[in-house]
């Protein structure tokens, strides 16, 4: 595909990433491989709006996947962080920071007893699995194809449908028996779970899940699923791991927890508690965190765990996001999601515009999208004819046709305006796309 735009300075810039950087990015989707083109260089963020490093603006559908939701550069959190780092930057000791932050977060979500803080949300779920292990003494986890919990090496593990199929390592480097003990199974898929505990009494320590998953496009759970997944593990003896690490703070006050209620042992959060800073947690029910280090036997740590100027941040966001701040989120998408959809429509593009609570995506398929081989099926050729048309346009999606799009409280009328003016030609290119 060629593109009538172009970006010389990010070019010259990826030039010079790729030759000290593998592929030039130090996270992979950046690099713009789904989608062809120039990744952009941002140069920096005010409100809703991101600024390349061609001095052209975006406003941003992305809000850094998730963790911007007031917005870039908002006053309150900047000054927070300023007030921090005034007075230093980590101290590798306990600080009053992180007990506030904790304290924020255990008021918010009330199956959260205890919490532990870390700088990522792929450190929040590794550690919350070695948990799960450790309290139930049993070794293997129960994950979901098209469910993304980080990196970690036994979640990085995909299978074909059918019941209670072992992981085969999704990348190289990941050992065949690391992933050996993960089980992965179809999302919405209860009778699956069944089958797995069935098929392995004992033997399952956890089943985790995406709360609501985000990262095969939005697919919601349906009526039903996590509540049967939370009482399947219950019965059998197992923890139910709610991976928030997406919604945490985003799809309400207490994220998806908020929203279908069902508690679950342990649960991880990353993203919006951090404020734009590396901060991320993984907690729960109390019994099971005691069993963590120094309380208890299972080994955690973390050299800037807890950092003053991450927990700064992220408190100072965590404050602002209020019931009101959540109406306004959630009013800006259902707008979004109807103009997007409305466009589509008039040019006759296929396609379903899937929501949980705030965050959406469109699938480019009118048939109904419950798993991860549903996701798959859409016409991802009209996803990269779309995005190279708003971003032509100025509006900044996620490359990428399976990853959810996120607003913020600062996508103000101005904003959403653009959005609207840029739809109707990239409806048209999503129409033209040929495969
Ligand atoms: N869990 C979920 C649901 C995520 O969406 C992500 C990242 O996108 C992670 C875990 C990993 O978080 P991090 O990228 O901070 O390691």
């Amino acid at each position: 595909m060629a593109y009538s735009y172009e970006a010389p300075v990010s070019q010259s810039l990826f030039d010079r990433a790729s030759v000290v950087t593998p592929g030039g990015v130090n996270s992979p989707v950046r690099a713009f491989r789904a989608v062809g083109g120039t990744p952009r260089f941002m140069v920096s963020g005010t409100g809703p709006y991101l600024t390349d490093a061609d001095g052209r603006e975006y406003v941003d559908l992305v809000c850094s996947w998730g963790p911007m939701i007031l917005g870039h550069s908002h006053p309150e959190v900047i000054a927070a962080v300023q007030e921090a780092v005034s007075r230093g930057t980590s101290f590798g000791t306990p600080g009053e920071g992180e007990v506030a932050l904790a304290e924020e977060i255990v008021a918010r979500i009330e199956p959260v007893e205890q919490v532990r803080l870390v700088s990522s949300g792929t450190e929040a779920t590794m550690s919350a699995i070695r948990l799960a292990r450790g309290f139930t003494g049993r070794a293997k986890v129960v994950k979901f194809a098209g469910c993304y919990h980080g990196h970690v090496d036994a979640l990085l593990a995909a299978a074909g449908s059918g019941v209670a199929t072992f992981g085969l390592p999704d990348t190289p480097g990941v050992t065949g028996a690391t992933a050996g003990d993960t089980v992965v199974l179809p999302y919405n898929d209860l009778d699956a779970v069944r089958a797995a505990f069935a098929a392995h009494p004992g033997e399952i320590a956890c089943v985790i899940t995406e709360a609501s998953p985000g990262n095969m496009g939005v697919v919601p759970p349906a009526d039903g699923f996590n509540a049967g997944l939370k009482e399947l593990c219950a019965a059998n003896g197992a923890l139910y791991i709610s991976d928030e690490v997406m919604t945490g703070f985003r799809t309400s006050k207490a994220g998806w927890y908020g929203v279908d209620g069902v508690r679950p042992d342990l649960m991880t959060f990353g993203k919006v508690m951090g404020g734009g800073f590396p901060a991320a947690a993984f907690g729960g029910r109390g019994d099971v965190m005691a069993h963590l280090a120094p309380a208890g036997p299972v080994y955690q740590a973390g050299t800037l765990s807890g950092n003053p100027v991450a927990t700064a941040a992220g408190l100072a966001q965590l404050r602002l996001l209020d019931d009101a701040a959540y109406a306004k989120i959630d009013a800006v998408s259902a707008e979004l999601r109807s103009l997007v959809g409305d466009a589509l429509g008039k040019e006759g593009v296929a396609h379903t515009v899937a929501a949980a609570s705030n965050m959406f995506s469109v699938f480019f398929t009118d048939r109904p999208v419950r798993d991860y081989e549903d996701a798959k099926k859409q016409d991802v050729f009209r996803f990269t004819a779309f995005f190279h048309s708003m971003l032509e346009q100025g509006v900044y999606l996620p490359p990428s046709a399976f990853e959810s799009w996120f607003v913020s409280t600062a996508h103000d009328e101005r904003a959403v305006e653009r959005i609207a003016a840029a739809l109707p030609a990239a409806a048209r290119a999503a129409s033209e796309a040929t495969a």
